[in-house]
Protein backbone atom coordinates (compact mmCIF):
# COMPACT_ATOMS: atom_id res chain seq x y z
CA UNK A 1 0.00 0.00 0.00
CA UNK A 2 1.10 3.91 -0.62
CA UNK A 3 -0.68 7.07 0.93
CA UNK A 4 -1.73 8.10 -2.61
CA UNK A 5 -2.92 4.78 -3.65
CA UNK A 6 -6.01 6.52 -3.65
CA UNK A 7 -5.10 8.56 -6.01
CA UNK A 8 -4.58 6.06 -8.72
CA UNK A 9 -8.11 4.52 -7.68
CA UNK A 10 -9.43 7.67 -8.26
CA UNK A 11 -7.87 8.65 -11.82
CA UNK A 12 -8.83 5.21 -12.81
CA UNK A 13 -12.35 5.66 -11.61
CA UNK A 14 -12.61 9.53 -13.46
CA UNK A 15 -11.26 8.10 -16.72
CA UNK A 16 -13.63 5.09 -16.76
CA UNK A 17 -16.35 7.23 -16.16
CA UNK A 18 -15.43 9.88 -18.34
CA UNK A 19 -15.09 6.84 -21.12
CA UNK A 20 -18.84 5.57 -20.18
CA UNK A 21 -20.47 9.65 -20.56
CA UNK A 22 -18.60 9.78 -23.73
CA UNK A 23 -19.98 6.64 -25.07
CA UNK A 24 -23.43 7.64 -24.36
CA UNK A 25 -23.52 11.20 -25.48
CA UNK A 26 -20.61 11.68 -27.59
CA UNK A 27 -18.87 10.73 -31.29
CA UNK A 28 -16.28 8.56 -30.83
CA UNK A 29 -13.53 11.11 -32.20
CA UNK A 30 -14.62 13.92 -30.07
CA UNK A 31 -11.95 15.04 -27.60
CA UNK A 32 -11.95 15.15 -24.20
CA UNK A 33 -9.61 16.05 -21.62
CA UNK A 34 -9.62 14.92 -17.87
CA UNK A 35 -7.92 17.63 -16.34
CA UNK A 36 -6.65 17.71 -12.48
CA UNK A 37 -7.05 20.80 -10.66
CA UNK A 38 -4.43 21.21 -7.95
CA UNK A 39 -5.19 23.63 -5.57
CA UNK A 40 -4.17 23.24 -1.93
CA UNK A 41 -2.76 19.57 -3.24
CA UNK A 42 1.03 18.78 -2.36
CA UNK A 43 3.37 18.29 -5.96
CA UNK A 44 3.89 14.39 -4.78
CA UNK A 45 0.34 13.65 -4.79
CA UNK A 46 -0.56 15.72 -8.36
CA UNK A 47 2.40 13.71 -9.45
CA UNK A 48 0.25 10.46 -8.71
CA UNK A 49 -2.57 11.78 -11.13
CA UNK A 50 -0.11 12.13 -14.10
CA UNK A 51 1.85 8.86 -13.78
CA UNK A 52 -1.99 7.38 -14.13
CA UNK A 53 -2.95 8.89 -16.90
CA UNK A 54 -4.07 12.65 -16.11
CA UNK A 55 -1.42 15.00 -17.35
CA UNK A 56 -3.46 18.23 -17.69
CA UNK A 57 -3.26 20.17 -14.54
CA UNK A 58 -5.38 23.03 -13.51
CA UNK A 59 -3.98 26.12 -11.27
CA UNK A 60 -6.17 28.82 -9.71
CA UNK A 61 -3.54 30.32 -7.37
CA UNK A 62 -0.68 32.36 -9.41
CA UNK A 63 1.68 32.21 -5.55
CA UNK A 64 0.67 28.45 -4.67
CA UNK A 65 1.73 27.51 -8.49
CA UNK A 66 4.93 29.60 -8.41
CA UNK A 67 5.90 27.48 -5.30
CA UNK A 68 4.58 23.67 -6.48
CA UNK A 69 5.90 23.72 -10.69
CA UNK A 70 9.24 23.06 -10.35
CA UNK A 71 8.49 19.80 -8.48
CA UNK A 72 5.79 18.81 -11.21
CA UNK A 73 5.77 15.82 -13.28
CA UNK A 74 7.31 17.21 -16.71
CA UNK A 75 5.25 15.43 -19.15
CA UNK A 76 2.53 17.22 -17.42
CA UNK A 77 0.86 20.52 -18.78
CA UNK A 78 -0.69 23.36 -17.21
CA UNK A 79 -3.34 25.75 -17.27
CA UNK A 80 -4.03 28.61 -15.90
CA UNK A 81 -8.05 28.32 -14.50
CA UNK A 82 -8.11 30.41 -11.33
CA UNK A 83 -8.83 34.49 -11.12
CA UNK A 84 -5.84 36.60 -12.70
CA UNK A 85 -4.96 39.81 -11.81
CA UNK A 86 -3.96 41.65 -14.88
CA UNK A 87 -0.40 42.33 -12.56
CA UNK A 88 0.29 38.96 -11.97
CA UNK A 89 0.38 37.53 -15.76
CA UNK A 90 4.04 38.35 -16.01
CA UNK A 91 4.57 35.59 -13.52
CA UNK A 92 3.19 32.61 -15.51
CA UNK A 93 2.72 33.59 -18.94
CA UNK A 94 6.11 31.96 -19.78
CA UNK A 95 5.00 28.26 -18.55
CA UNK A 96 0.96 28.07 -18.32
CA UNK A 97 0.08 26.55 -21.84
CA UNK A 98 -3.02 28.47 -21.88
CA UNK A 99 -5.35 30.40 -19.69
CA UNK A 100 -9.38 29.76 -18.98
CA UNK A 101 -10.60 32.56 -17.31
CA UNK A 102 -10.00 35.55 -19.47
CA UNK A 103 -13.26 37.85 -18.32
CA UNK A 104 -12.03 41.08 -19.26
CA UNK A 105 -10.06 43.91 -22.11
CA UNK A 106 -7.84 44.84 -19.09
CA UNK A 107 -6.83 41.14 -19.06
CA UNK A 108 -6.25 39.89 -22.61
CA UNK A 109 -4.44 43.19 -23.52
CA UNK A 110 -1.69 42.16 -20.80
CA UNK A 111 -1.91 38.89 -21.79
CA UNK A 112 -1.36 39.74 -25.38
CA UNK A 113 1.04 42.54 -24.49
CA UNK A 114 3.44 40.18 -23.03
CA UNK A 115 3.02 37.32 -25.45
CA UNK A 116 4.06 39.41 -28.39
CA UNK A 117 7.83 40.94 -26.14
CA UNK A 118 7.78 37.08 -26.33
CA UNK A 119 6.72 36.36 -30.05
CA UNK A 120 4.60 33.60 -29.34
CA UNK A 121 0.41 33.00 -29.01
CA UNK A 122 -1.40 32.30 -26.05
CA UNK A 123 -4.24 30.15 -25.75
CA UNK A 124 -6.96 31.83 -23.73
CA UNK A 125 -10.68 30.70 -23.30
CA UNK A 126 -13.47 33.26 -22.28
CA UNK A 127 -15.18 32.62 -18.77
CA UNK A 128 -18.90 33.10 -19.01
CA UNK A 129 -20.69 34.24 -16.41
CA UNK A 130 -23.73 31.68 -17.28
CA UNK A 131 -25.60 32.25 -14.15
CA UNK A 132 -25.13 35.52 -14.30
CA UNK A 133 -24.07 35.71 -10.18
CA UNK A 134 -22.64 38.29 -8.12
CA UNK A 135 -20.08 35.82 -6.74
CA UNK A 136 -18.64 34.43 -9.91
CA UNK A 137 -16.52 36.17 -12.60
CA UNK A 138 -16.83 35.80 -16.18
CA UNK A 139 -18.63 37.93 -19.29
CA UNK A 140 -22.23 38.43 -19.37
CA UNK A 141 -23.83 35.75 -22.00
CA UNK A 142 -25.54 38.76 -23.86
CA UNK A 143 -21.64 40.60 -23.85
CA UNK A 144 -19.97 37.43 -24.92
CA UNK A 145 -20.02 38.41 -28.41
CA UNK A 146 -18.85 41.72 -28.72
CA UNK A 147 -16.48 40.89 -26.07
CA UNK A 148 -14.37 37.94 -28.50
CA UNK A 149 -14.97 40.24 -31.43
CA UNK A 150 -12.64 42.75 -29.40
CA UNK A 151 -10.19 39.95 -28.53
CA UNK A 152 -9.87 39.28 -32.21
CA UNK A 153 -8.07 42.97 -32.22
CA UNK A 154 -5.01 41.37 -30.14
CA UNK A 155 -3.02 39.20 -32.34
CA UNK A 156 -0.60 37.64 -29.91
CA UNK A 157 -3.88 35.40 -28.05
CA UNK A 158 -6.03 33.15 -29.57
CA UNK A 159 -9.33 32.16 -28.37
CA UNK A 160 -9.41 28.67 -27.61
CA UNK A 161 -13.01 28.49 -26.35
CA UNK A 162 -15.35 28.93 -23.53
CA UNK A 163 -14.98 27.94 -19.80
CA UNK A 164 -17.45 28.82 -17.17
CA UNK A 165 -18.71 27.49 -14.21
CA UNK A 166 -22.78 27.01 -13.76
CA UNK A 167 -24.71 27.46 -10.64
CA UNK A 168 -24.11 24.27 -8.70
CA UNK A 169 -28.19 23.80 -8.17
CA UNK A 170 -29.56 23.66 -11.66
CA UNK A 171 -26.23 22.85 -13.75
CA UNK A 172 -27.84 20.58 -16.80
CA UNK A 173 -29.99 23.91 -17.46
CA UNK A 174 -26.56 25.78 -17.54
CA UNK A 175 -24.70 23.83 -19.65
CA UNK A 176 -27.34 23.51 -22.06
CA UNK A 177 -27.10 27.16 -22.20
CA UNK A 178 -23.18 27.17 -22.61
CA UNK A 179 -23.69 24.70 -25.51
CA UNK A 180 -25.99 26.85 -27.83
CA UNK A 181 -23.60 29.90 -26.65
CA UNK A 182 -20.79 27.48 -28.23
CA UNK A 183 -22.49 26.56 -31.42
CA UNK A 184 -23.43 30.20 -31.82
CA UNK A 185 -20.37 31.71 -31.85
CA UNK A 186 -18.47 28.89 -32.97
CA UNK A 187 -20.56 29.69 -36.20
CA UNK A 188 -19.16 32.75 -36.42
CA UNK A 189 -15.96 31.93 -37.37
CA UNK A 190 -14.14 35.49 -35.27
CA UNK A 191 -10.37 36.32 -37.03
CA UNK A 192 -8.58 34.93 -34.04
CA UNK A 193 -10.44 32.49 -32.64
CA UNK A 194 -9.20 29.04 -33.76
CA UNK A 195 -9.46 25.52 -32.14
CA UNK A 196 -13.20 25.79 -30.36
CA UNK A 197 -12.79 24.02 -26.55
CA UNK A 198 -15.31 24.04 -24.24
CA UNK A 199 -14.17 23.96 -20.56
CA UNK A 200 -16.99 22.83 -18.08
CA UNK A 201 -17.83 20.00 -15.91
CA UNK A 202 -16.55 19.17 -12.39
CA UNK A 203 -16.19 16.63 -9.70
CA UNK A 204 -19.93 16.55 -9.34
CA UNK A 205 -21.62 16.83 -12.53
CA UNK A 206 -18.97 16.15 -15.04
CA UNK A 207 -21.10 13.25 -16.95
CA UNK A 208 -23.65 15.87 -17.47
CA UNK A 209 -21.20 18.40 -18.47
CA UNK A 210 -20.33 16.06 -21.11
CA UNK A 211 -23.85 15.74 -22.42
CA UNK A 212 -23.47 19.24 -23.62
CA UNK A 213 -20.31 18.70 -25.25
CA UNK A 214 -17.47 19.30 -22.20
CA UNK A 215 -14.04 18.54 -24.45
CA UNK A 216 -12.47 19.68 -20.59
CA UNK A 217 -13.57 18.34 -17.88
CA UNK A 218 -11.62 20.45 -14.65
CA UNK A 219 -11.81 17.72 -11.97
CA UNK A 220 -10.35 18.32 -8.18
CA UNK A 221 -12.21 16.90 -5.30
CA UNK A 222 -13.18 13.77 -7.25
CA UNK A 223 -9.35 13.27 -7.87
CA UNK A 224 -8.21 14.20 -4.51
CA UNK A 225 -10.46 14.02 -1.81
CA UNK A 226 -11.96 17.36 -0.23
CA UNK A 227 -9.71 20.52 -0.03
CA UNK A 228 -9.21 21.39 4.08
C1 LIG B 1 -11.66 24.09 -7.81
C2 LIG B 1 -12.03 24.23 -9.22
C3 LIG B 1 -12.47 23.12 -9.98
C4 LIG B 1 -12.62 21.72 -9.39
O1 LIG B 1 -13.65 21.66 -8.46
P1 LIG B 1 -14.08 20.24 -7.78
O2 LIG B 1 -15.50 20.43 -7.45
O3 LIG B 1 -13.20 20.06 -6.61
O4 LIG B 1 -13.86 19.20 -8.80
C5 LIG B 1 -12.76 23.32 -11.31
N1 LIG B 1 -12.65 24.53 -11.89
C6 LIG B 1 -12.24 25.61 -11.21
C7 LIG B 1 -12.13 26.91 -11.91
C8 LIG B 1 -11.92 25.49 -9.86
O5 LIG B 1 -11.53 26.57 -9.18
Amino acid sequence: MNEFDYIRENAERIIYEVGEAKAKYRKADDKIDIMAVTKTVLPEAVNVAVENGITLLGENRVQEYLSKRDFYDKSASVDFIGHLQTNKVKYIIDTVNRIHSVDSIKLAKEINRLSELREKTTDIFVEVNIGREESKSGVDPDNLLDFCYELSELPNIRVSGLMSIPPKECSEKFFCKMQELFIDIKAKNIDNSSVWVLSMGMSSDFPVAIKYGSNVVRIGTALFGSRK
